[in-house]
């Protein structure tokens, strides 16, 4: 990934003569809200101020258990998270304390796009939701890396009121676009890795609520979700501001090398470019447009997977050549360092990179999730 630089707006223009504090009592208001599908969802526009920050705020009420933040910024500049600061004024996440780190804890910290959402608390060991006013620092910055003032952020904030995290229910709305809902083949196997992918979560307290709908006239190529498109967006916007869209496509990024792609990590729960996960049938049915048993249990697997990053869920591990790279922020996934280990001890994890096979058909199951993996799709917003 291409990491932007943040460079301090206020040393290259002017010295902070005037700059707002950094208490928070600036903190933009939280607009215009609605309760619906069980969130209050809160949404409003506000300017970066003279250091390139917007302050915006999170009202959470006793018994709360996570908020979601969207920010959305247009033209060649990207937002993200530089700081979240509880009620009581504790900096709880700061962006470089992960930025140069070798885990991975949130993309949110990541000024990767247009689109940027973060999920608090993302793990146990996150200070659980007090109540009060949380203050999300949003970041804007060029290009360059030069942080941009005054550039305008549209940003929604979503607050569950539900704090338990032993169980929760997810709604996905599965969408098959152009002709392939028609497709029996396709319907009926998605179906049945519907079920195995219920299966999965059921072992961990999610339950799975499944709706399905077409979109006959999107296209089956779908761009890469990093960059997204008006038709996701679209999609996304027929379902409810508490469910996760999974479009079923022919491909994800013009190529059948990948089975799926979220958009996110952690993807939002309104409507934009990139919110959804797609998935490719082509490719869970292994290239040659039939399914077989296997298929359709890499097809299940894939379908949490994918949706698990969307929640929020890093790979346990990623590589550079044969040597592990990048760790999750998790304290229970191995913390392996070759390829040959990590295949051992994190090879039927359902969060890891690629599958494990010994010859061709013959793949372990990657059907499990540590405690802390559990933990992390449990606290997002969208598990309620
Ligand atoms: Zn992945």
């Amino acid at each position: 990934m291409a990491y932007q630089l943040r460079i301090p707006a206020i040393l290259l223009l002017f010295g902070c003569l005037a700059c707002d504090d950094d208490t928070g009592k600036n903190a933009g208001n939280t607009g215009i809200c609605t309760d619906l599908d069980g969130l209050q969802t809160c949404w409003n526009t506000g300017n970066t101020n003279n250091q390139g920050i917007l302050p915006v705020s999170v009202n959470v009420n006793s018994g709360a258990g996570a908020f979601l933040l969207t920010a959305f910024v247009t033209g060649d500049a990207y937002p993200s998270v530089e700081a979240i600061r509880s009620p009581e004024g504790s900096r709880e996440l700061y962006w470089d304390d992960w930025y140069t780190s070798d885990y991975n804890l949130t993309a949110g910290i990541l000024p990767l796009g247009n689109e940027m959402m973060i999920n608090w608390p993302i793990r146990a060991e996150d200070p659980a939701l007090s109540a009060g006013r949380y203050t999300v620092d949003v970041a804007v910055i060029d290009t360059e890396g030069y942080y941009q003032l005054g550039k305008s952020v549209t940003y929604y904030t979503q607050v569950k009121q539900d704090d338990s995290f032993s169980s929760g229910t997810v709604q996905a709305r599965i969408v098959y676009v152009d002709d392939l809902g028609d497709n029996a083949t396709i319907t009926g196997a998605t179906e049945d890795a519907v079920a195995i992918w219920r299966a999965i979560w059921s072992t961990y307290g999610l339950t799975l609520s499944v709706d399905y709908d077409t979109r006959p006239e999107v296209d089956a190529a779908i761009p890469s979700m990093t960059e997204g498109s008006e038709d996701i967006s679209e999609i996304s916007a027929t379902g409810t501001d508490a469910d996760i869209t999974v479009i079923i496509c022919d491909t994800v990024g013009g190529t059948t090398q990948i089975y799926g792609e979220s958009g996110g990590i952690p993807g939002t729960l309104v409507e934009g470019r990139q919110s959804a996960v797609a998935l490719s049938w082509i490719t869970n049915a292994g290239g040659d447009g039939t399914f077989s048993t296997n298929d359709i249990q890499v097809y299940g697997e894939t379908l949490a997977h994918e949706v698990g990053h969307y929640m929020g869920l890093f790979h346990p591990v990623d590589f550079n050549g044969n040597r592990a790279q990048y760790w999750d922020a998790l304290s229970d996934t191995d913390e392996c360092n070759t390829t040959a280990a990590c295949d051992a001890s994190l090879g039927e994890n359902n969060m890891y990179p690629y599958p494990v096979c010994i010859g061709f058909n013959n793949c372990l199951d990657q059907q499990s999730l540590s405690t802390g993996q559990a933990g992390v799709l449990h606290r997002y917003t969208g598990a309620l």
